[in-house]
C-alpha cells in the first residue's frame, strides 16, 4: 500500500496509508475532510438537540389549531381547556429536557476544553525542553 505524501504538523513525512488517488491518508485527504469534521464535532449530540425544538413547534401548532377550533365552535370549551393544559405540561417537560441536554452538552464541551489545554501545555513543555538542549 502507498504511504501518504502529506506532512504532519511536526514537519515529518506522514506515515499514514494513502486511501485514494490523491496519495493522501484519511487525515490528510481533503475528500474526507467533511466526514472528519462531522465525527470530530460529535455531531450526534447536536443532531439530537434538534428534536425537542421540532416537538415544541409541533405543540405550538396544535395549541394554535385548538384555539382556532374553540373560536370556530368546533371544540367544547371544557375539553379544549383540558387539552390546552395537557399540551402545556408537555411543553414544560420538553423545556426541562432541553435544559438537561444543554447542561450535558456544556459538560462535554468543558471536558474537551480541559483536554485541549492539557494537550497544549504538554506540547509546550516538549518544545521548551528541545530549545534548552
Ligand atoms: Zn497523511
Amino acid at each position: 500500500m502507498a504511504t501518504c505524501r502529506g506532512i504532519t504538523r511536526s514537519g515529518e513525512r506522514c506515515r499514514g496509508v494513502a486511501v485514494d488517488s490523491t496519495g493522501l491518508c484519511y487525515s490528510h485527504s481533503p475528500r474526507h475532510a467533511d466526514a472528519r469534521r462531522r465525527s470530530a464535532s460529535k455531531g450526534g449530540r447536536r443532531g439530537g438537540r434538534g428534536r425537542p425544538v421540532v416537538n415544541l413547534s409541533n405543540l405550538k401548532q396544535r395549541l394554535e389549531g385548538l384555539a382556532e377550533d374553540v373560536i370556530a365552535g368546533k371544540v367544547d370549551r371544557g375539553n379544549a381547556a383540558v387539552a390546552g393544559q395537557l399540551l402545556n405540561y408537555a411543553i414544560g417537560a420538553i423545556r426541562a429536557g432541553l435544559r438537561a441536554k444543554e447542561v450535558e452538552e456544556l459538560e462535554g464541551q468543558l471536558e474537551e476544553l480541559r483536554e485541549m489545554v492539557e494537550r497544549d501545555s504538554g506540547r509546550g513543555e516538549v518544545r521548551r525542553a528541545s530549545w534548552g538542549a
